[in-house]
């Protein structure tokens, strides 16, 4: 079975001598080297106060985002 045009590729090929993904972009940009780039997750800093760690939930680091929890639990048994 013949495969893939691209180098580093060994996928059957399905079109003018491309596999069905470098078909695809061949199609789509014209040319099946172009690879899109990847959407990264946005890196967001921490939203603490002086804090520049990376945020990993709620705008909050890992260490500020335990803090802002267990504050919020205090804040409950407070209203109790
Ligand atoms: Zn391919
Ligand atoms: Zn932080």
């Amino acid at each position: 079975m013949k495969t893939c045009g691209i180098d580093n590729c060994s996928k059957p090929v399905k079109a003018r001598d491309l596999c069905s993904m470098h078909h695809q972009r061949l199609m789509r940009h014209g040319d099946p080297n172009t690879v899109m780039p990847r959407r990264t997750k946005k890196l967001v800093d921490c939203s603490w106060i002086n804090c520049s760690s990376q945020a990993v939930s709620k705008g909050l680091c890992v260490k500020h985002y335990y803090i802002n929890r267990v504050l919020k639990k205090n804040e409950q048994i407070d209203v109790r």
